[in-house]
């Protein structure tokens, strides 16, 4: 059985059951700040959730033009 930071390291690529890489990918949910997606492992029948967290935005559009197009994952600071 993976951990989940093992699982995270093969970002998800493969079943933490069994090690098979034959999965099939539900529809994407969300909830606030994160998201999650139903993945199924075609060899074994596990069913998991994949979990994903919110992180920040990107390509930011106002009235047809691109303002502020921060890079997910930096903490830029808020101007206050
Ligand atoms: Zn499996």
């Amino acid at each position: 059985m993976l951990s989940n930071d093992q699982y995270v390291e093969k970002i998800g690529a493969e079943c933490p059951n069994c090690h098979s890489e034959n999965l099939s990918m539900g529809k994407m949910q969300t909830d606030a700040d994160f998201a999650w997606m139903e993945v199924e492992c075609l060899d074994c029948k596990a069913l998991r959730n994949d979990v994903y967290n919110l992180v920040g935005y990107s390509s930011l559009m106002v009235k047809g033009k691109y303002t502020f197009v921060p890079e997910p994952g930096t903490s830029e600071k808020k101007n206050v």
